[in-house]
């Protein structure tokens, strides 16, 4: 358990006001006690925090008990075990985690509150723990970078895996191997392999086409290590490059490399989306960029800030980890898209990932 991060769940708590806060989603449970669950719960309060999981977890749960958190088991269930968890806190106001708990749960969990006017009030909370986690700490900042060497070292081998009669699905089988022998316990999700029109959809899943002169190729992979993910994309080409798509590189290149430079605390996420945006609207390419300049990592591949401009706008702080991936694509001919990892830092921000850009 991390006193540490309870200790700011508790702040929050406070300022909302809650008694206590249940936490459900796993990664949330995993930031704040160090356990590794596919279902269970964390109750956070002002006294203490009790930790509920299934006799699966019973022994993993004992090793990361500390004096201030309880363990129950969940017994028949662990909605149950909530409820008796709970049973101290009368009527008081306890919050939920809205963004990712079931209307059948929440139900069920009112339910095992009893009669209406002794139960406990269930109050949906959003994002509580997610927005502590979008500060890394210095543990965390340790993983990632080098989970971020160990990603680009493999990225430095795309040349390998990005050959000509090759199909797609044998070029993301390669990266994939490649990513696990580097030390990664896992792919951070389904790799990309997309070629020639393929590139045109951003999250083409890889199939029998095979690599030939001319095609662009988009390769969009990730590796967890350690429980942290990150997430890199280069843009291969086969052959002689086309002069149209030179043009879509070189915008995205430099759409890119405008965002990173954008990235420095006093900025918004909303700027760092604008910074690639602009790039990419002055060379006619604006409609072709057709999703957000980033997102955060750390537990999750996806996880908070989002750099978007339809997301809302935060503030950028020294610690945030996120990735800068402008791209550009065409229906029918094909797409560009480059992605790197950095962290934000005092003065601007530190690349994670760190591969040559070219074609
Ligand atoms: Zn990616
Ligand atoms: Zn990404």
């Amino acid at each position: 358990v991390r006193p540490d991060r309870l200790a700011r769940v508790r702040e929050s708590l406070s300022a909302d006001p809650l008694a206590a806060l249940i936490v459900t989603h796993p990664p949330n449970i995993r930031y704040l006690t160090g356990l590794q669950v596919s279902a269970g719960a964390l109750i956070v309060s002002a006294q203490g925090a009790v930790l509920i999981v299934d006799g699966r977890y019973t022994t993993a749960a004992q090793a990361v008990l500390d004096p201030g958190t309880d363990l129950f088991v969940a017994a028949p269930s662990i909605d149950e075990a909530i409820a008796s968890a709970l049973r101290p806190f009368g009527r008081a106001a306890i919050g939920i985690e809205a963004d990712s708990m079931s209307v059948a749960r929440f139900a069920r969990l009112a339910a095992l509150g009893g009669a209406a006017q002794d139960s406990w009030q269930l109050v949906h909370t959003s994002a509580v723990v997610e927005t502590i986690r979008m500060v890394k700490d210095p543990d965390e900042l340790a993983i990632l970078r080098e989970a971020g060497r160990r990603l680009s070292a493999v990225a430095c081998r795309a040349r390998e895996f990005v050959r000509e009669g090759r199909t797609e699905l044998e070029v993301a089988a390669e990266v994939d191997h490649a990513v696990r022998t580097a030390g990664f316990e896992r792919a951070a999700f389904d790799t990309i392999v997309a070629s020639g029109p393929n590139a045109a959809l951003p999250h083409a899943r890889p199939g029998g086409r095979r690599l030939r002169p001319g095609d662009g190729v988009v390769l969009d992979f990730g590796g967890v290590y350690d429980g942290y993910c990150v997430d890199l994309t280069r843009t291969l080409t086969i052959g002689t490059v086309p002069a149209d798509f030179r043009r879509l590189f070189d915008a995205v290149r430099d759409a890119h490399t405008a965002a990173i430079e954008a990235v420095r605390p006093g900025m918004t996420t909303a700027d760092i989306d604008a910074a690639a945006r602009r790039v990419l609207e002055a060379r006619g390419l604006g409609e072709t960029f057709s999703h957000g300049t980033g997102h955060g990592l750390g537990l999750e591949v996806h996880e908070a800030p989002r750099i978007s401009a339809t997301a809302p706008a935060l503030p950028v702080r020294a610690g945030m980890v996120f990735t800068i991936e402008p791209g550009s694509y065409v229906a029918g001919q094909g797409g560009v898209r480059i992605e790197d990892d950095v962290l934000v830092t005092d003065g601007g921000c530190e690349l994670l990932t760190d591969v040559p850009i070219e074609l």
